[in-house]
């Protein structure tokens, strides 16, 4: 592209466009992206010098087997030449019921039903709604609150703000107006048995109120990128079955392997009644989440006064994000990736460690192929990133938080750029 075209799509970018997290119109340029293959990301006119940048972020969690990925592209030409689309009231297609039966075959037992929607946030809706309508159609209505602990993100629609954090998250604003849920303090990082023992009693004491518990297992992403022992997902899962409360783990961030395991249940051998994927779901390819639940939840909805699940999405199943979905999972599984990922969590810890030693940096932790440098002050954003950008890498840094969770197929030469890349960001941000 020439400079003169990439300068007014930048001009009609902040003229129109709204971005994520941004004010309209925005204050600083978004970098123009052409194109992108493997793990980089091809710019439209340089930046810091660069043309292309390792993608650091996989497109926040999304795109674990890089773009342009030749099996991935291959499963959206295919369905395309099929359908791009068909409603979902009525009919139903190949690509969705291969999706959904997959699902249910790789997460933990008894989840064996799939309710598929578009984004993540509609998929903790879809959640939260289960779970209340559970308990209304078995005739207790008055369980309708959620608990969760401080520190988690859920998504951005009006039911997940209300379990996001509720002070240090991107919801604040909203404190008054939204549903009142209930929470715990933050999971410490170790297992301590008091936390525990308060979970336990919050739980009890809140047990008539309470629909459901929900939390990202094992990590918190967005709300502070913390990770915790896996252990209190037990704790969790004993207060739930005791006191009669569902149990949900958002494992939209955590999902496909990024945190070493399958799923991050599997860290606790623990299984929730409501589940939710998203994010790496179509391998960063269409935007698609799903909801999957028990056979509990689902017989006790249907025995409900109104024995449905209100809630059908336009673009519900669709056939080229289930195609992508189908053929992103059978790749990832198709191949050791736990080796793999364990690579990339050697290759952070390698990269990151000398941040640890850098003047204004807090805490330097890495779980799989997420890596996290935490600063003792907010980051400077644009420095932080124009440092990053100036040695070949793209981050996103939020708060006080360097993070980066690149793709499963980085080498161990990108991994390397990367770590070098964020202690740069470190210490310009
Ligand atoms: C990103 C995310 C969501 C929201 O997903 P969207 O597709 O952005 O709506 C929900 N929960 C967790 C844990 C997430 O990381």
């Amino acid at each position: 592209m020439r400079s003169d075209e990439v300068r007014s799509l930048v001009e009609l970018d902040r003229a129109h466009v709204w971005h994520p997290y941004g004010p309209m119109p925005g204050r600083t340029d978004p970098l123009v992206v052409e194109s992108a293959s493997g793990v980089r990301l091809r710019l439209a006119g340089p930046a810091e010098g660069r043309r292309e940048l390792v993608d650091g972020m996989s497109s926040w969690w999304s795109a674990i087997h890089g773009y342009q990925h030749p099996v991935l592209d291959e499963a959206v030409r295919d369905q395309l030449a099929r359908m791009s689309h068909v409603m979902f009231g009525g009919l139903t297609h190949e690509p969705a019921v291969r999706l959904a039966t997959r699902l249910v075959e790789i997460t933990p037992e008894p989840l064996r039903h799939v309710f598929l929607c578009d984004s993540g946030s509609v998929a903790v809706e879809v959640g939260v709604k289960m779970c209340l309508q559970y308990w209304r159609s078995v005739g207790r209505p008055e369980k309708h609150r959620m608990l969760t602990w401080r520190g988690g993100y859920h998504g951005d629609t009006w039911q997940p703000m209300a379990v996001c954090d509720p002070d240090g998250g991107m919801h604040q604003l909203w404190s008054g107006v939204l549903p009142r849920q209930i929470f715990a303090d933050a999971p410490p990082s170790g297992f301590e048995e008091v936390y525990a023992d308060r979970l336990r009693e919050l739980i009890a004491r809140h047990a008539h109120e309470l629909a459901a518990v929900i939390v990202e297992p094992v990590v918190q992403g967005a709300g502070g990128m913390r990770f915790h022992s896996p252990e209190y997902l037990r704790v969790l899962r004993e207060a739930c079955d005791a006191n009669d409360v569902l149990l949900v783990f958002d494992e939209i961030a955590t999902g496909f392997g990024r945190t070493g395991a399958l799923f991050a249940a599997e860290h606790a051998a623990v299984s929730p009644d409501v589940m939710c994927l998203g994010k790496a779901l179509t391998g960063g390819y269409l935007s698609m989440a799903a909801t999957l639940c028990t056979p509990r939840v689902a017989d006790g909805i249907s025995q409900g006064e109104i024995p449905v699940l209100a809630h059908g999405p336009t673009f519900m199943g669709n056939p080229l994000a289930s195609a992508v979905a189908c053929a992103s999972i059978d790749l990832l599984l198709g191949q050791d990736w736990a080796r793999e990922v364990k690579r990339i969590e050697a290759g952070l810890h390698a990269g990151l460690a000398e941040a640890g030693t850098l003047p204004g940096v807090r805490d330097v932790r890495v779980l799989g192929a997420i890596g996290v440098v935490q600063l003792d002050h907010p980051v400077d954003m644009e420095a932080a990133t124009r440092a990053a950008v100036r040695e070949g890498v793209w981050i996103r840094p939020f708060r006080d938080l360097l993070y980066t969770m690149p793709p499963f197929v980085t080498s161990d030469e990108d991994l390397a750029l990367i770590g070098r890349a964020v202690r740069a960001a470190a210490t310009a941000g």
